[in-house]
């Protein structure tokens, strides 16, 4: 007897999902094609190019074998952005509960180290909590798919060196000084935003010029709410 090996409930394809949720999002209106790939990404989850009528979605490893459920979050996230509509807030809260379990972090965290990450004191401080603050940051300003890099606080608090992101280990490192009981949120805010700014703003060179705050990033600076009254209390540290 010949015995069935494909189940007739098979799930969905990653194709699949984008095909349908862009359905929804663009009332009926269907893609030629969409082109799924899987990419050993750990600055962002996924991104998508839309080229014509054919969708390509390039999604990270770390989230490519992800429940049907959360591949579909993802779809609905990475879509409402390409729309300039709002995710759906259970679809985000969906996406968000998976890459916190805590399984899911370590797996994250091995992999990062896997790919060249150095040791960063945590991003929880005395008085301010830098995953928060970064979660806060991207949901207001950036990319909503838009990876944590590792986090941390330098060990001596240093005065002429507010914040830094270092590239080769994708870390961004902020000075012990600014984690004070007498330190308002928003000047942490301003150069926690300005070392992501350098995530979404890659270093140019120009022959032998190297320029790292490109006009680019000068105009997204300006984008910051608060921004001189965040260079005055910076002023006052
Ligand atoms: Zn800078």
């Amino acid at each position: 007897m010949q015995v069935q090996t494909t189940l007739p409930w098979a799930e969905e394809t990653n194709e699949g999902i984008f095909q349908r949720v862009y359905c929804e999002l663009s009332r009926g209106r269907k893609l030629a094609r969409v082109d799924f790939r899987v990419k050993p990404y750990v600055n962002t989850m996924g991104k998508l190019h839309l080229r014509g009528d054919v969708l390509e979605v390039a999604v990270s490893d770390l989230i490519a074998g992800a429940p049907a459920t959360v591949r579909e979050a993802l779809a609905w996230i990475l879509l409402c952005k390409l729309f300039r509509r709002k995710a759906p807030a259970h679809w985000v809260l969906h996406y968000r509960q998976f890459m916190n379990r805590r399984e899911v972090r370590r797996t994250h965290q091995a992999v990062r180290q896997s790919r060249g990450r150095k040791y960063v004191s945590g991003p929880r401080g005395e008085y301010f909590d830098l995953g928060e603050i970064f979660d806060q940051l991207r949901d207001k300003y950036f990319e909503p798919l838009m990876a944590k890099p590792q986090l941390g606080w330098s060990r001596r608090p240093s005065r002429w060196l507010l914040g830094h992101f270092d590239h080769a280990h994708n870390a961004i490192i902020l000075s012990k000084l600014l984690d004070g009981p007498d330190v308002p949120k928003l000047a942490v805010d301003y150069i926690l935003y300005h070392e992501m700014l350098h995530l979404k703003h890659p270093v140019e060179h120009r022959g032998s010029r190297r320029r790292v705050h490109t006009t680019a990033f000068r105009e997204d600076e300006r984008l910051f709410e608060g921004l001189k009254e965040a260079k005055e209390m910076l002023k006052q540290l």
